[in-house]
């Protein structure tokens, strides 16, 4: 039986996952596996206790025809401009199939979003046969032929030992970019929250990625290595990106929802949570010490701790670090306000400290709060979680 509670091979409607990256708001989400396969990352909540399948090439398909089915129906009513009324959209939608109302409102969002981009879910698409895949991207290309890019997770263990014609062939076939959780180059941070994958490996993978010419997403997780191997954090995974060079690098800082293993960990104290400001810290000494790459830093997720840490290497590279050098300059007292007007969302980036009015309101809150040195930390721990 799957989740869904039906049998494997039987089709269950169409469905979607948990979780896309950011950067992929606006994509159409089209399931080719369910869950993760490895499921065993310690700071990870998402798919814990669901288990991994995969969906028969002929589901995904009836995914991709359906949503198609409705996009070309949508399109049909829509004006010059390519824009449909509420009123059409509403009588499109009195004759949407029974059981097709979700399928409908997927893709209505997508043609509002532009019908750009579709990504592949769930964890890692690229663990099944790649002639499957090769099979699901070109049905994808032939249904929607104007689609600018297709994207995937992947994991390193899988990247890593699959062949090069296979990736040259999915590649071929229409996968432009995959995202992979890096986290960290320490071995040792890697063991320990046991992500299945090694420096050597994440390397291996990404290098191949970029052989085969797929843009890669690479995640970095500030403080995965708690207060003790922070340093190692930034090192080790500076290391591992200046020699893959990867398309992005996206940063991703540790929160531990209560539903991570991880949680356990840090409340029986065997995991000793950064404070922001050992956080930014890190990652200055991150950005320090990347060297001889070109990638396209992003910072695109709440959880991270400046909204504006982002640029182009080699050239952005002392712009950044310089903002990491003003916060760690500041005074404790203005370094609180910043996190709190951060976490509260106030704040966007550290210029927003030169507005009087968001100013203003951060102090106000910050009174509210009762935010002192001693409770800063489990405050904003607390502020997080509305994220995660
Ligand atoms: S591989 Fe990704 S989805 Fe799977 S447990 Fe690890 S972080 Fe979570």
């Amino acid at each position: 039986m799957n989740q869904h509670g039906g049998k494997d091979n039987a089709y269950a409607g169409f469905e979607q996952g948990p979780i896309r990256p950011p950067s992929e708001a606006y994509s159409l989400l089209i399931r080719v596996t369910r869950n993760c396969p490895w499921n065993r990352c310690t700071f990870c909540p998402v798919y814990k206790g669901a288990r991994f399948s995969i969906r028969p090439v002929e589901h995904v398909k009836r995914d991709i025809d359906s949503v198609h089915r409705y996009v070309q129906t949508l399109r049909q009513l829509a004006d010059e401009s390519g824009r449909v009324s509420r009123t059409e959209i509403g009588r499109a939608f009195e004759n949407v199939e029974p059981g097709d109302w979700q399928v409908f409102n997927v893709a209505l969002n997508w043609a509002a979003g532009g019908m750009r981009s579709v990504f592949l879910q769930d964890a890692n698409s690229l663990v099944i046969k790649p002639a499957r895949l090769v099979e699901i991207l070109t049905h994808i290309k032939m249904r929607f032929p104007w689609v600018e890019r297709i994207t995937s997770y992947a994991r390193s263990h899988t990247l890593a030992r699959m062949k090069d014609d296979d990736m040259k062939a999915i590649r071929d076939a229409g996968l432009d970019r995959i995202h992979t959780g890096l986290e960290s180059g320490s071995d040792k941070i890697l063991e320990m929250v046991a992500k299945g994958a090694t420096k050597e490996m994440h390397v291996k993978a990404g290098r191949k990625v970029k052989r085969a010419g797929i843009e890669l997403s690479e995640y970095y997780m500030p403080g995965l290595g708690g207060r003790t191997l922070s340093e190692e954090n930034a090192i080790e995974t500076a290391d591992a990106v200046n020699q893959i060079n990867p398309d992005f690098i996206r940063l991703r800082t540790l929160a531990i929802p209560d539903r991570a293993p991880l949680f356990e960990d840090h409340r029986a104290g065997r995991f000793e949570k950064c404070t922001d400001v050992t956080v930014a810290q890190e990652i200055l000494t991150f950005v320090e010490r990347l060297e001889g790459i070109t990638s396209i830093v992003k910072s695109d997720h709440i959880l991270n701790p400046f909204g504006d840490l982002e640029g182009t290497l080699p050239h952005d590279k002392e712009r950044m670090a310089a903002l990491l050098r003003t916060f760690l300059a500041m005074t404790p007292e203005r370094q609180r306000l910043y996190q709190v007007g951060r976490r509260l969302g106030i704040f966007a980036c550290l210029r927003d400290m030169g507005n009087p009015q968001k100013l203003a309101n951060v102090e106000n809150a910050y009174q509210e709060l009762g935010i002192t040195p001693d409770n800063v930390d489990k405050v904003m721990d607390q502020l997080t979680k509305r994220f995660i």
